[in-house]
């Protein structure tokens, strides 16, 4: 939809320096409800002069919030728990209104969201340093964790609320000031957000809100105010991020794109299986990172899986995501429809079988497609080695679990792998050999835990340290080591390594 076609809804501003500002730029895109086609608002396509805006503002911050003791800085993030909770249907309806998963599936991304703060509230004992006495005759070393700087993160559309707190709560519970650029597909539900940190009375800087698009990414990739990225989205951008960022001399992560493979065994229970392929295949329209895209049947697996699976994708309610009856909600855009139905001709073409066709629900408003599985897929066709990102699933068949963890590994994409079986042992070796970050046991989606590091390998991954858990503090802190002796204690006289 053209810019010029929409002027009568509201023009988000970004959120910079304490204040809501609106953007210089007078570029702006729609933002758009996939389920009905509104328009919910217009977002401005910011300029590098705003990000410089946010950028200075962040730099400011810094000493003024790294001078907030660390336990005070825990209990600012505990008011924002307890506002987050009491905003908990608002944000979960702005999901669904600007991305379009249904309300369930969205409140469960706010809890995770809210979880994200329940775990950087620790961070008075994660960021701990370490110290040994005597490492030489009275001499003492320590590790002290300091904040990185001035940190940003790009982030996508398929989680509005909880990936851009994969990484706020933690940078500015370590002292970091911070810089989000949402989304230009759903930036609604970080104004929520943004609001509610507003409330918090933080030294104007600690956190920025920056909307835009490539502009604003290539902005700060190569800003010398920037210190440390985070990126979440496609494969091809994560590379580009993470080349960029590190060439400027930034510390990096960047979290890809995904291909995830369900395998199930002969001894799976079905109808417990068949429910968490149907979770992780079509939930938020298989538009989640961790979404489970292809299956991977085990010799007589596929005959007994088939054909309750297809029943059950093929009565999923698709509709509106407000609407608490619908199951299947829309894909975030027209353009991402036609992408998807572009793979369903290609699976056909490179010559699967369409066991189930969603097609006809593309046919009205909205950008509604059903559930599609393609069966008889091979390994070397590219609908099972590229990512959809959309409710296409497809089957590929394997004699055993060698050939299925071989299928597994020769994807260029690690993210996440489900096993379904009841068997330990095949557990254990599947667990042991597959190359990929996150692995469900008898669970279609291997979710983030707040409380533990969630990233891929491979081409799904780009960096070392993942996201939130224990590699937050990573992430966001710098280590120093002091080596220190005391001379008027009389007791500084000892030699210090080579020292006589
Ligand atoms: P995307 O790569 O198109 O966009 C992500 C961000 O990058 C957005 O903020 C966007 O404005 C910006 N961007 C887009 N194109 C750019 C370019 N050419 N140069 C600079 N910046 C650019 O991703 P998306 O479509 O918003 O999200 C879906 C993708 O994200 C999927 O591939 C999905 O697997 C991935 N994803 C991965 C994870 C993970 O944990 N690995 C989590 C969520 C989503």
């Amino acid at each position: 939809m053209a810019t010029q076609e929409v002027t009568n809804v509201r023009l988000l501003d970004n959120y910079v320096a304490g204040k809501w500002t609106p953007a210089t730029s007078s570029e702006q895109l729609p933002v758009v409800n996939p389920a009905t086609g509104d328009v919910l608002a217009r977002v401005p396509l910011s300029s590098a002069a705003d990000l410089d805006a946010a950028v200075a503002a962040a730099r400011v911050a810094l000493s003024a919030w790294r001078a907030v003791s660390v336990i005070e800085r825990a209990r600012r993030l505990f008011t924002l728990r307890e506002a987050l909770e009491g905003r908990r249907e608002d944000l979960a309806r702005s999901v669904t209104l600007e991305m379009g998963k249904t309300i369930g599936d969205a409140r469960a991304e706010v809890a995770r969201m809210i979880e994200m703060v329940e775990a950087a509230c620790a961070v008075p004992t994660t960021m701990q340093g370490r110290i040994i006495e005597d490492v030489s005759r009275n001499v003492d070393a320590e590790t002290v964790r300091q904040p990185v700087g001035v940190c940003a993160a790009i982030v996508p559309f398929n989680f509005p609320a909880m990936v851009p707190f994969w990484f706020l709560p933690f940078a500015i519970a370590c002292g970091n000031s911070f810089i989000l650029k949402p989304s230009e597909q759903v930036p609604l539900t970080q104004q929520i957000a943004f609001e509610l940190l507003d409330g918090l009375d933080l030294p104007p800087g600690v956190v920025n809100l920056v909307n835009g698009g490539r502009e604003v990414v290539e902005g700060i990739l190569g800003h010398p105010g920037i210190d440390a990225v985070s990126f979440v989205g496609s494969a091809p951008v994560a590379r580009i991020v993470y080349e960029r960022a590190a060439k400027s001399g930034k510390r990096v992560q960047a979290l890809g794109g995904a291909k995830n493979h369900m395998v199930v065994l002969p001894d799976a229970v079905i109808d417990k299986t068949v429910q968490g392929i149907i979770g992780s295949a079509f939930g938020a329209a298989g538009q989640r990172c961790m979404a489970g895209s292809v299956v991977v049947t085990v010799g007589e697996a596929h005959e007994q899986l088939m054909p309750p699976l297809r029943e059950a994708a093929e009565q999923l309610k698709v509709g509106d995501g407000l609407d608490e009856q619908t199951q299947l909600g829309p894909v975030v855009s027209e353009q991402a429809r036609e992408r998807i139905l572009g793979w369903i001709e290609r699976g056909v073409d490179e010559g699967a079988e369409l066991a189930l066709d969603g097609r006809a629900a593309a046919d009205g408003a909205g950008c509604f497609l059903g559930a599609t599985i393609l069966d008889g897929v091979t390994p070397e066709m590219e609908v099972a080695r590229e990512e959809i990102f959309g409710p296409v699933l497809s089957v590929v068949q394997a004699a055993n679990l060698d050939e299925a963890i071989d299928v597994v590994n020769a994807s260029r994409f690690g993210n996440g792998v489900s096993i379904f079986t009841e068997s330990g042992a095949s557990v254990r070796r599947f667990r042991h050999e597959v190359q990929a970050g996150m692995i469900g046991v008898n669970i279609g989606v291997a979710a983030p835990v707040a409380f533990f590091p969630f990233s891929g390998w491979k081409d799904s991954f780009l960096g070392d340290l993942h996201a939130h858990g224990t590699d937050a503090v990573d992430f966001y802190t710098r280590k120093k080591t002091v080596t220190s002796r005391w001379f008027s204690s009389g007791q500084g006289t000892g030699t210090y390594f080579f020292e006589t």
